[in-house]
């Protein structure tokens, strides 16, 4: 799936949130959306994600040659980008239907071997028959990934999936997102305030200051050798908003 941005505003009220000239995503690259809080990181994922519109400018995703944005994507089309929020919302199930759940709403049948798959590759199977609401938060996440892995997303959109966990949940979610990116070619578009998830993780980085994007490149340049003095600040830790 490819991204392409152009000329793309969105407000809330009266206050611009984003600004942003241009922006093209490639296929199977984990694309790392990095900035302080308030940055518009989030309203940008959202916008990825098809749940809201841009007030202004374009905003296309491409597969297979056709092209579609938030007005005209088919049902089809909308189920190619799945999102994992910040705070997994998890169902008064057991874990087992929370992990099935977008599969049934999808109406498909025959699911129970991709979901005990999924439990597996979540490391969760032994919690298979657990109510969600009994388990840790770092498991409940766990249950959230494995949710949107089973629907084998073309994009896969992450909201802070690590924040607030343990060493030992982040490294799961983290051999993940490698695990997804290397072995299906999933297009990751992560969001995070951590600048070494990024720099583990992502092909390329992208710096978002006051609802525009700073400087965008391939994490090395990010890292090593930036090309706005803002990215040496932020990356370094120095700038503290
Ligand atoms: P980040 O994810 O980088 O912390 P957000 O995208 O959450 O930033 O927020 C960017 C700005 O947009 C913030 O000032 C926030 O208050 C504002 N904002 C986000 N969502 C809404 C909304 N639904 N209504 C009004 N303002 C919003």
């Amino acid at each position: 799936m490819t991204y392409d941005l152009s000329n793309l505003v969105h407000r809330y009220g009266e206050r611009t949130v984003l600004q942003i000239g241009s922006l093209h995503i490639d296929p199977g690259e984990i694309f790392a959306l990095v900035g302080p809080s308030g940055a518009g990181k989030s309203t940008l994922l959202r916008l990825l994600g098809l749940l809201e519109a841009p007030s202004q400018g374009q905003l296309s995703l491409q597969l297979n040659g056709q092209s579609f944005t938030y007005a005209t994507a088919s049902i089809a089309e909308r189920r190619q980008v799945v999102m994992v929020f910040q705070r997994p919302v998890l169902m008064s199930l057991g874990v087992r239907a929370n992990v099935a759940i977008g599969l049934r709403i999808r109406g498909e049948r025959d699911y129970h071997e991709r979901v005990e798959q999924a439990l597996a590759r979540v490391a969760l199977s032994h919690l298979s028959d657990a109510k969600a609401h009994t388990l840790s938060g770092g498991e409940m996440q766990r249950v959230a990934v494995a949710r949107a892995l089973v629907l084998e997303p073309k994009v896969l959109l992450l909201d802070e999936p690590t924040a607030n966990l343990d060493p030992y949940n982040v490294r799961i979610i983290e051999d993940l997102i490698r695990e997804q990116h290397q072995t299906y070619g999933t297009t990751i578009i992560l969001v995070t305030h951590n600048v070494f998830q990024a720099r583990r993780l992502a092909t390329r980085v992208a710096l978002l200051l006051d609802g525009g994007l700073v400087e965008v490149g391939p994490t090395a340049q990010l890292f090593d050798s930036p090309r706005d003095p803002r990215t040496a600040q932020f990356m370094s830790g120095e700038l503290v908003y």
